[in-house]
């Protein structure tokens, strides 16, 4: 298969082309058709399958049909995840335009004010210092949130990210789609699962 029978776009294919992609992973054969066809997601899989173009790739291409500041938030459990999502968020949507910002501890907070400030499309995040910016920075809000993805959730959840994002779950619409990710599927993920996710599709590779 390739990424256009999937139904990913000219120019996230040309993008996903100039990343050196060819074809699609197992992960993406299975996710990206029926996220662009607007459902939940629950993936099992681990890192090296792929699962971060899996993610982003519909979102983009919404996105890109509609688009709006804020409108996917990509929670990660830590720095370096985050730093690796952002750079595949960067890659796969500058050609179609995309703003993205990290938002993740240990890092200035006056300067990531200042990059939401810019309104990016996409933010990738550690969850403390996301929710610290949703109290303390003027002006930023999550109302017109359309994406939430939580990846590497049970990392996310043995870290005890889980009240923050029980927190976080209470600010964001409701209308939203979620992709929830996590190489195993424990009490906890499912719990986590039942609590953000709407009829998801089930993924495992
Ligand atoms: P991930 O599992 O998302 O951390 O991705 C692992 C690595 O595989 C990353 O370096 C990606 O750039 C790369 N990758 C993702 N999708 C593909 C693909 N379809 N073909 C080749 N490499 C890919």
């Amino acid at each position: 298969k390739t990424f256009a029978d999937l139904g990913v776009s000219p120019e996230l294919c040309a993008a996903c082309t100039s990343l050196g992609f060819k074809n699609p992973t197992d992960i993406q054969v299975e996710s990206i058709p029926p996220a662009l066809a607007g459902n939940d997601i629950i993936g099992i899989a681990q890192t090296g399958s792929g699962k971060t173009a899996a993610f982003t790739l519909p979102i983009l291409q919404n996105l890109w049909e509609n688009p709006q500041p804020f409108y996917a938030l990509i929670l990660a459990p830590t720095r370096e995840l985050a730093d690796q999502i952002s750079k595949q968020v960067s890659a796969l949507g500058a050609p179609i335009g995309v703003r993205s910002a990290v938002i993740v501890g240990g890092m200035d907070m006056m300067s990531q004010s200042i990059a939401l400030s810019k309104r990016p499309h996409v933010i990738v995040a550690t969850p403390g210092r996301l929710m610290d910016h949703l109290e303390n920075t003027k002006g930023f809000s999550l109302k017109a949130l359309k994406y939430l993805v939580l990846d590497e959730a049970d990392r996310l959840l043995d870290l005890d990210f889980g009240p923050i994002i029980d927190k976080l779950l209470k600010v964001i619409p409701k209308e939203r789609n979620t992709f929830l990710f996590s190489a195993t599927l424990s009490t906890k993920v499912e719990k986590l699962k039942r609590a953000s996710l709407n009829k998801p599709v089930q993924v495992k590779v």
